[in-house]
């Protein structure tokens, strides 16, 4: 399939070849006709699938041919992080270079010049608004905000939203929106909250699946089993091996985070960190070091793992395995973005066996199990059922 196929007006057709996409991704060729065709849809798509311009494109499209009331907000974009909502932000400027829409990004922990801008923006009316809940609230509940005529509403990365406890907040955003709208959820996962909060504000909606392992296909994946202390170590060596390679190394929590950090670089390597520790400036100048390949490695926590389009990743190291597999699947996904291809490597401890082997269970398949180079030591063995004192868990049945 191709993107004339669609029939999008010639100015978005001119953004999509600038953007250098020859072809739509699944998600896209399922989301778009009926995005098109004013359904509500709830797609299972993670951050990598071209997801953002599923949504974007069909949307444009109808603004750009359907007639709107000027002066309003047509498009409402709810989103978990503040680095999503500008990434969105940058993806709606790219796609619609070439035509009259506007956007704007409202998310919180900026001064208060920002928020000036922001209230002065929604109260002209813009034609999509990019936002995290807790600050769109803000300005909704002062009553300026013009979305009376709002056309569209999109939850992109739902899922995450409620894991950090946004329920009330969307629903309270919802409140103010007009009941005749088309709406569309995004959610990497399909939990029962999920399915719950859909059946709320979703009418009859067109499903669209991506099945959750794809993302990762043209991932290498490797694992090494490691005792903790060899972890810091490897890792020196595979950076060793990678040179000039940009990598993204994720740790469970910022304490190892900071400590990988500083290791890294009393060893003269170019790391930086980022995690909820840092304020929003000091995580915008570090992702972008990294992005411009100042910095070789960027150590982060899972605040980096959803959602976040940095292009041109090399490798992913979890230095920690995930308890969530589909934690595993979103960071292994950094690399190997829409066209390219990448490396992700895991350091399983000895106590994280057992989670490994589930994330097996969830990608269908045994990850390649990499020989620890010998200087390292003896490596424990691959044993995720054993536990320690003797006693066995049981194998998950496939
Ligand atoms: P997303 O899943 O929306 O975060 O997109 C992941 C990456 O894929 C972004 O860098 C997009 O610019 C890129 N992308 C989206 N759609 C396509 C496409 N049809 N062809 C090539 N790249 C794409």
């Amino acid at each position: 399939m191709t993107f004339d196929e669609f029939g999008f007006a010639p100015a978005l057709m001119e953004g999509i070849a600038a953007m250098g996409y020859e072809i739509p991704t699944p998600v896209q060729e399922q989301a778009i006709p009926a995005i098109l065709g004013g359904r509500d849809v709830i797609a299972s798509a993670q951050t990598g699938t071209g997801k953002t311009a599923a949504f974007l494109l069909p949307v444009l499209h109808r603004m750009l041919t359907e007639p709107h009331v000027a002066g309003n907000i047509h498009c409402l974009i709810i989103v978990p992080t503040r680095e999503l909502a500008q990434q969105i932000d940058q993806h709606m400027d790219a796609l619609s270079y070439f035509t009259h829409l506007s956007s704007i990004a409202v998310y919180g922990g900026t001064a208060g010049a920002a928020f000036g801008r922001e209230m002065e923006s929604l109260t002209r009316g813009t034609d999509v608004v990019i936002c995290t809940p807790g600050r769109m609230i803000a300005h909704l509940m002062m009553d300026y905000v013009k979305a009376g005529n709002l056309r569209y509403l999109i939850l992109d990365e739902a899922d995450r939203m409620l894991d950090m406890g946004f329920y009330g907040d969307i629903m309270k955003i919802i409140s103010y929106l007009p009941e005749d709208r088309q709406t569309m959820m995004f959610s990497a996962t399909m939990p029962r909250e999920i399915r719950d909060l859909a059946d709320k504000i979703l009418k009859n909606p067109v499903e669209v699946s991506i099945a959750i392992a794809k993302a990762a296909e043209r991932v290498l994946q490797i694992a090494y089993v490691v005792y903790e202390r060899q972890k810091i170590p490897l890792l020196v060596h595979l950076l060793g091996e990678q040179k000039g390679k940009s990598i993204l190394a994720f740790c469970s929590t910022k304490e190892k985070a900071k400590n990988l950090t500083r290791e890294l670089k009393r060893l003269g390597l170019q790391a930086g960190e980022i995690h909820s520790d840092l304020d929003q400036q000091e995580r915008e100048k570090v992702l972008l070091a990294f992005k411009n390949r100042a910095l070789k490695v960027l150590v982060a926590t899972n605040v980096l793992s959803r959602g976040i389009d940095i292009e041109d990743i090399d490798m992913v190291v979890n230095m920690d395995v995930p308890h969530e597999g589909e934690d595993y699947i979103h960071r292994i996904g950094r690399t190997a973005r829409a066209q390219s291809e990448g490396v992700a490597m895991t350091l399983i401890g000895e106590q994280e066996q057992q989670y490994f082997a589930k994330i097996e269970k969830l990608l269908g398949k045994a990850v390649y199990k990499a020989a620890l180079p010998l200087r390292f030591g003896e490596a424990p063995a691959w044993e995720p059922f054993k536990k320690h004192g003797g006693q066995h868990f049981r194998k998950p049945r496939r």
